[in-house]
């Protein structure tokens, strides 16, 4: 049976004093297992949601639950982020001056493994992606898709249970973004992890099981 992952109770988030209210009284629950589409325009809230569900943001009012439990403090969000949860993001976000294979062992440093098993985990994952040919390179010297990989390689380096993508293709042309798209939808599926996708492509939002509409904070559609 399929458990509830992260569950969010009346969950909202305003700034400045309420005169912009970002995320307006969310309930969502997702599943272990299902991929899951975030779908809505520019403005309405789906990286402040995304934030909210690990504990990058604290709602206003509220409850987040991950696995049943609401974490106490930033610091036990920071240990479920690097243990649980992988990041994917519009920018790639890589480190400029960090190789292909250096940026995919970052998230490795919190965890019990030697530099031994760092460097073999991070040349597997970049095979994984298609870029063993490109593991000492410099983002720099990589196209916008080629970053885009190695940070969906990074974002395994742990085997999140949750991978949580913020606009993975938003920087991308198209052709490339599909390529993208059908790679982490392949990892999906391969290491039947929970995937949350967020974005304002309706093209993407077809690989979900559920698409959940987003527009002013709200939640329009909860389609299974
Ligand atoms: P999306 O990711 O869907 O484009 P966001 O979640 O980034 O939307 O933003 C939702 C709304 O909250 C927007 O109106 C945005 O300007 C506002 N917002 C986001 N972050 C902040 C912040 N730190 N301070 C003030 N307003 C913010
Ligand atoms: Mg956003």
């Amino acid at each position: 049976m399929k458990e509830v992952i992260i569950r969010l109770e009346n969950v909202s988030r305003e700034y400045d004093n309420g005169k912009i209210r970002a995320v307006r009284n969310i309930n969502l629950e997702v599943l272990t297992g299902e991929f899951i589409v975030l779908l809505g325009s520019s403005g309405s809230g789906k990286t402040t949601l995304l934030n909210l569900m690990t504990g990058l943001d604290t709602p206003t009012s509220g409850r987040v639950y991950i696995n049943g439990k609401t974490p106490k403090n930033g610091s036990q969000w920071s240990r479920i982020r690097s243990q649980t949860i992988g990041f994917i993001f519009q920018s790639f976000n890589l480190i400029p001056t960090l190789t292909a294979r250096e940026n995919v062992e970052i998230p490795m440093f919190g965890s019990p493994v030697n530099s031994r098993q760092r460097e073999k985990r991070a040349s597997f994952l970049l095979e994984k992606v298609g870029l063993s040919h490109r593991t000492s390179h410099l983002p720099s010297a990589l196209s916008g898709g080629e970053r885009q990989r190695v940070a969906i390689a990074r974002s395994l380096a742990n085997r999140p249970a949750l991978l949580m993508a913020d606009e993975p293709t938003g920087n991308l042309d198209s052709k490339t973004s599909a390529r993208v798209m059908d790679l982490i939808y392949d990892i999906h599926v391969s290491e039947k992890n929970t995937l949350v996708v967020v974005t304002h492509d309706r093209t993407i939002a077809e690989h979900g099981d559920r698409i959940i509409r987003i527009s002013d904070g709200r939640l329009i559609r909860n389609k299974m």
